[in-house]
């Protein structure tokens, strides 16, 4: 069995930036189906019991398009809980200087995050990435991630769908991307993921599932994702 995984801050920690209104509907209600409906699924497709970040490259290996849908938001989901902090984490040592190098300035970065997550159609997600290119800005529809993206590891994401923004921006998506990358994101989490690229340390990994019968599988994490 999948847990939701609690936030990792009050749900009124990241005001005024985002709601404790929108956490409580975003992680008690979306987060929540996401993370069952996956524990069904799994359970029909033989894969409970397994790392979620197997099952979500899994379902997409075999086209299962409804369990890759509530697996890989299960992931988004928690990965983008732990890309947020309150007050936000300010950009600074190795990640910085990689942003500056790449995008000239964190200034400049911040403006082609919130370009492309403004320029995405309808819902998604906007990641920070790195790859054997370097720091990139992409963004991905409805449920897709980095997981089934060859080369590249996730840094930092803003989920895009409008469930994440409306009840405190309406429909200014782009307000929203402006003061989440000013007063939440946490970059010292994406300096950790960055390294972590690198083979320093561990990335992000979904909390290992629960064997069936109750205890926890932890004994038998699955592969690493590697940039
Ligand atoms: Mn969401």
């Amino acid at each position: 069995m999948y847990v939701l995984p609690d936030l990792p801050y009050d749900y009124e920690a990241l005001e005024p930036t985002i709601s404790g209104d929108t956490l409580h509907l975003h992680h008690d209600k979306h987060h929540k189906a996401y993370v069952e409906k996956t524990n069904e699924l799994a359970e029909k497709a033989g894969l409970a019991g397994k790392p979620l970040e197997d099952v979500v490259r899994e379902a997409a290996r075999t086209d299962d398009k409804t369990l890759f849908n509530n697996a890989a938001q299960a992931w988004n989901h928690a990965f983008f809980w732990q890309c947020m902090a309150p007050g936000g984490k300010a950009c600074t040592g190795s990640l910085k200087a990689e942003i500056v190098k790449t995008f000239g300035s964190v200034d400049a970065f911040k403006d082609a995050f919130i370009k492309e997550g403004v320029g995405h159609f309808g819902s998604g997600w906007v990641w920070l990435v790195t790859g054997s290119e370097g720091l990139k800005v992409i963004s991905t529809h409805d449920a897709q991630d980095t997981l089934v993206k060859e080369g590249l590891f996730p840094l930092l994401v803003c989920d895009l769908w409008e469930h994440a923004y409306y009840l405190d921006y309406q429909n200014d998506r782009k307000g929203f991307l402006k003061a989440w990358l000013d007063g939440a994101a946490n970059y010292f989490f994406g300096e950790q993921q960055m390294f972590a690229a690198d083979g320093k340390g561990d990335g992000f990994r979904y909390p290992a599932p629960s064997a069936p019968g109750g205890g926890n599988s932890k004994d038998a994490p699955g592969e690493q994702p590697r940039a």
